[in-house]
């Protein structure tokens, strides 16, 4: 019997099953966060990147194979023209149960109600210091005054668990890690502390150095916060636990010092349209280039989709002591 891609949930070669897509829909930001960008960034000429129409067809393909949970992020995805009406379009996908985005704020004040109404359950928000000059400093561009209003409007519109994110470099602002969980726990929102990764070339401190450990954190918060684990897998990377006495709860992203990857649930496409498998292996496959052979032509589609599952590397293999193995910032695949 010939198998069919439109019945089958999409299963890699681990047997993982993969409902998730996270979307980078540009490769362009208002900011330039040291972690994530070099200070001096080319970015994409227009026609290399996926039009909205197309980004619309991928992911309205990929529910239709059962993914029900889509994460737009970029760049700053609030950056580019029309974000909003994808928003709309992708809000209205029957069978996808969880439109969530990541931004980092820099939009929201104007923008956070209107992304609401279009469909959008849950928003991550990046958040690394409250000290506007770090946060100057830290995402060489950013008004810091603009995003906490951002955060407020986000607060709100009503979205279901708001979570900050937040990359912690020692020196930088590690000493700041429990006024953020307090400044969390102020606005009834969760935060999730990221370990950073070795991600393009960048130039502005030496990672290795800077390198701080989830469980340090953890040790750091204990000073000041009650926390208890919580067992609830939201079937991320996170591990997530409650502070007491508070609606709010902290997570780790620990991709160095805890691995994840065998309940991996997601696949990323890129702002070029490169359908990645794995954010710390090159394996991808280039989708823009069957979308503009067969424009319109969802089986062509779904057969590239069904077929990439079966490259889905079993796991990454993150060294900050090393240079990058993989040359992408962050940016373009998409965080
Ligand atoms: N511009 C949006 C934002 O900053 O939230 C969305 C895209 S950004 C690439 C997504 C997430 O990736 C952010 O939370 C950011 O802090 C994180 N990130 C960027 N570079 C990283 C790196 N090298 N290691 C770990 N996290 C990183
Ligand atoms: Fe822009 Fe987000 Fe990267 Fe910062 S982390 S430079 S906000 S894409």
């Amino acid at each position: 019997m010939s198998h069919s891609p439109f019945t089958k949930p999409l299963v890699d070669r681990f047997g993982r099953v993969v409902n998730y897509l996270r979307v980078s829909i540009t490769d362009r930001c208002d900011f330039r966060c040291l972690y994530c960008m070099a200070e001096d960034m080319e970015f994409l000429p227009r026609s290399q990147i996926l039009t909205l129409e197309e980004i619309q067809f991928i992911c309205q393909t990929f529910v239709g194979l059962g993914v029900s949970k889509i994460r737009i992020t970029g760049g700053e995805p609030l950056v580019r023209n029309g974000a909003l009406g994808l928003l709309q379009q992708l809000g209205q996908l029957q069978g996808l149960d969880e439109l969530v985005m990541t931004t980092n704020g820099s939009q929201l004040a104007t923008m956070a109600a209107a992304i609401k109404a279009a469909g959008v359950k849950r928003i991550n928000i990046s958040l690394d210091t409250l000290d506007a000059e770090k946060f100057r400093i830290l995402t060489r561009t950013g008004d810091l005054p603009q995003v906490l209003r951002g955060i407020d409007a986000a607060v709100a519109a009503g979205f279901e668990r708001i979570k900050l994110n937040a990359v912690v470099l020692k020196d930088r602002n590690h000493l700041e890690v429990a006024d953020l969980v307090g400044f969390a726990v102020d606005k009834g929102i969760d935060i999730s502390f990221i370990e950073e990764m070795p991600l393009g070339v960048v130039d502005s401190h030496n990672r290795s150095v800077a390198f701080y450990p989830s469980e340090q954190i953890r040790q750091d918060l204990q000073q000041r916060f009650r926390l208890s684990p919580l067992n609830d897998s939201t079937g991320g990377p996170s591990r997530y636990w409650q502070v007491d006495g508070s609606s709010s709860r902290v997570g780790f992203i620990s991709p160095h010092s805890a691995n994840f990857c065998s309940s991996c649930n997601r696949v990323r496409l890129t702002a070029e349209g490169r359908l990645l498998l794995c954010l710390g292996n090159e394996h991808s496959v280039d989708l823009k280039a069957v979308v503009r052979q067969s424009p319109g032509d969802s089986q062509q589609l779904q057969q590239a989709i069904v077929d990439a599952m079966q490259i889905k590397p079993e796991q990454h293999h993150f060294d900050i002591h090393q240079q990058p193995i993989i040359m992408r910032h962050m940016n373009k695949t998409g965080g």
